[in-house]
């Protein structure tokens, strides 16, 4: 179920007629609020080397432990996705990267305690300003790995979205 389902009450005025109009919106028919279903917002970084290889790092949590995975994470309150990319690269990597472009969004799902969620991927392609002092965080990954394009397997990527995503660059790459 979504997260509209499992609302119960209003929480503005905790009434329980807070009932669900159209398919994203719930209204509560005692003070007029209105909450709407709205993806979050995930920020992807698409990191080349200059070699043309994609840093990939590999998952050491759950969903899709174990498998590999493109360094990024959800965009936090009044922060661009910009800041988002580099500040989640910083955190898992410990490097310093420059936004090169945006390249493309694809919308993705995800389970949490039952209830499904909406994530959007925003892709940045970056480049590494300064990997000197490069280190894995194990909380989140095992360890990273430079790919060249002609080498990735896509299918060894757990999450649907990410697999999307460096197929449409591959191709994206091969046009360019
Ligand atoms: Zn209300």
């Amino acid at each position: 179920m979504n997260i509209l389902e499992a609302y119960k009450f209003c929480p503005i005025c905790g009434s329980k007629h807070f009932v669900q109009k159209g398919s994203n919106k719930l209204c509560c028919e005692a003070c007029g609020y209105e909450l709407y279903l709205n993806p979050k917002i995930g920020a992807v970084a698409m990191i080349e080397d200059e070699n043309g290889r994609l840093l990939a790092v590999r998952r050491s949590k759950d969903p899709a432990k174990g498998t590999w995975h493109l360094p990024g994470g959800f965009a936090e309150v009044e922060e661009t996705i910009e800041d988002a990319v580099k500040r989640e690269v910083k955190e898992e990597l410990n490097i310093d990267v420059e936004i090169t472009s945006y390249l493309f969004s694809i919308p993705n799902h995800y389970q949490y305690k039952g209830i499904e969620g909406y994530p959007l991927d925003f892709f940045m392609l970056c480049k590494i300003k300064d990997m000197s002092n490069i280190l894995v965080d194990t909380s989140e990954n095992s360890e990273y790995s430079f790919m060249p394009l002609s080498e990735i397997n896509v299918e060894e990527f757990g999450l649907p979205s990410i697999r999307a995503g460096i197929r449409r660059y591959i191709e994206l790459k091969k046009k360019a």
